[in-house]
């Protein structure tokens, strides 16, 4: 056994949307209010996709429109059980515009989707996070992903509980 919140490292093949759609189901039951998921990876990789099929796994309705939030930045979802906040920082000018749209505020108590956080650096600095890493590999198909997983904190020790989870067996 290891301690809390011991980081956990791993990566997964997909060989299609199905299965990046199945790893969000899995992925939702490991958050919780205050948690981070940073999504990256190529134009065309599978951020939305994955984000998408995380919100509606979080929303518990699989036909939930998820628009994309690329021109407003920030999409919230007030869900019965949390809230969930969905970024998108490829258009964001400035880190400074962060305060302008009241990014700490929206995330706070929230669970926090972000496309490009490279963009912000500072919004990984969130304690119980997972990072996803979605590269595509036209080696092997169209729409095979690799898909790398870093998690921490309280999102670790949760994804280390869901050991028996098909999508997550190699942890
Ligand atoms: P991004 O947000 O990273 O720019 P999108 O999610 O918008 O990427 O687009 C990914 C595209 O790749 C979609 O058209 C999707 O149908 C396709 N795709 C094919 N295979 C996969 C896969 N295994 N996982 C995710 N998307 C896939």
């Amino acid at each position: 056994t290891q301690a809390a919140g011991t980081p956990v490292h791993w990566s997964v093949v997909l060989p299609d949307e199905h299965a990046t759609a199945r790893l969000a189901m899995d992925l939702a039951f490991a958050l919780a209010p205050g948690d981070l998921v940073a999504l990256d990876g190529d134009l065309g990789a599978g951020k939305s996709t994955l984000a998408r099929a995380l919100i509606r796994a979080l929303a518990d309705d699989l036909a939930l429109e998820v628009p994309s939030p690329t021109f407003n930045l920030v999409q919230t979802y007030d869900l019965p059980r949390h809230r969930v906040v969905h970024a998108d920082f490829y258009r964001l000018g400035d880190p400074s515009e962060l305060e302008e749209i009241g990014w700490d505020e929206l995330a706070d108590g929230a669970i926090a989707l972000v496309e490009w956080p490279e963009r912000v650096p500072a919004v990984l600095a969130v304690p119980n996070r997972l990072e996803v890493h979605i590269a595509m590999t036209p080696e092997a198909s169209d729409t095979t992903r690799r898909v790398r997983l870093m998690a921490y904190g309280r999102v670790a020790d949760a994804l280390r509980r869901m050991k028996a989870i098909r999508s997550l067996i190699d942890l």
